[in-house]
């Protein structure tokens, strides 16, 4: 569900102000403050207060806001992944990095729900780190820091063709093959690029899909596999486009999703 709060402002407060008022005596501040904003971001939501001079009483209504890089950055009011849903599961909750912007969070649902809704044999999709309440830094990532990352466990097969839902990940080489807790298993390409698909296709962030890293030859597997089920040249195109090995990091064990600061964000400081 969308974590829509509203912040009813008084408008006499005039917006230069706002600095100097600790964040509890802010209508739905205390929210900001739970989240440990820093000011800059206020400073964007400063902007979008009613100006000073109107006595009327005026609502602003923000979902989330991603503010500054992946890499350093914060999460305000950020949506809740639940830790299990009808379609997923998160793998690492006691780490407690389930929050994201409310369209990454909306943008997972609907495509773990997509994918089973297509074949309701496919297992839960098993959803790792994304970033922690309030953002800011997630040991053992580089990024992860402003609600914009998930990282997401593939889909495999055991020896039999049959998917395995697994809470941990594995790794995967260039042809696909795995190990998993001693017996051989499979990357499934079939399903694996119908997640991929529904990544950049979802009404919430597909369009603004940056990043879904994965190794050299699992992206390779997955560009054959598109092909064979004859994806529309344009999405092939793009997941050509977002399917990425970054450099120093190998990605065979899961998937990162990066998603693109949205319009809204980027006018109160989101940068990619
Ligand atoms: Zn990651």
């Amino acid at each position: 569900m969308p974590r829509k709060f509203v912040l009813a402002a008084a408008v006499a407060v005039p917006v230069a102000a706002l600095a100097a008022v600790p964040l509890r005596q802010i209508p739905g501040g205390a929210a900001l403050q739970r989240s440990q904003a820093s000011w800059a971001p206020l400073r964007g939501l400063a902007a979008r207060w009613p100006q000073p001079g109107s006595h009327a009483r005026r609502t602003v209504e923000l979902e989330s806001l991603s503010w500054g890089l992946p890499a350093r950055g914060r999460l305000i009011n950020g949506a809740e992944l639940s830790a299990e849903g009808p379609h997923w599961r998160s793998i690492r909750t006691e780490v407690g990095r389930i929050y994201g912007t409310s369209e990454l969070v909306d943008g997972l649902r609907w495509a773990a729900e997509r994918l089973r809704v297509m074949d309701p044999e496919t297992p839960m999709l098993a959803v790792g780190d994304l970033s922690a309440e309030g953002g800011g830094r997630a040991p053992r990532h580089r990024s992860h820091q402003n609600g914009r990352d998930a990282d997401l466990n593939f889909f495999w097969t055991d020896a039999a063709e049959r998917p395995v839902f697994s809470e941990r990940m594995t790794s995967f080489d260039a042809k696909g093959r795995g190990d998993y807790a001693g017996r051989p298993v499979r990357f499934d390409a079939r399903r694996n690029w119908s997640l991929v698909a529904g990544l950049l296709t979802n009404p919430h962030f597909g369009r603004r899909v940056r990043w879904i890293f994965v190794s050299r030859g699992l992206r390779a597997l997955l560009l054959k596999e598109a092909a064979a089920a004859g994806a529309a040249p344009d999405l092939v195109a793009r997941a050509a486009k977002a399917l990425a090995q970054p450099p120093g990091s190998s990605h065979r064990n899961h998937f990162h999703l990066r998603i693109a600061c949205s319009a809204e964000d980027l006018r109160l400081g989101c940068r990619d």
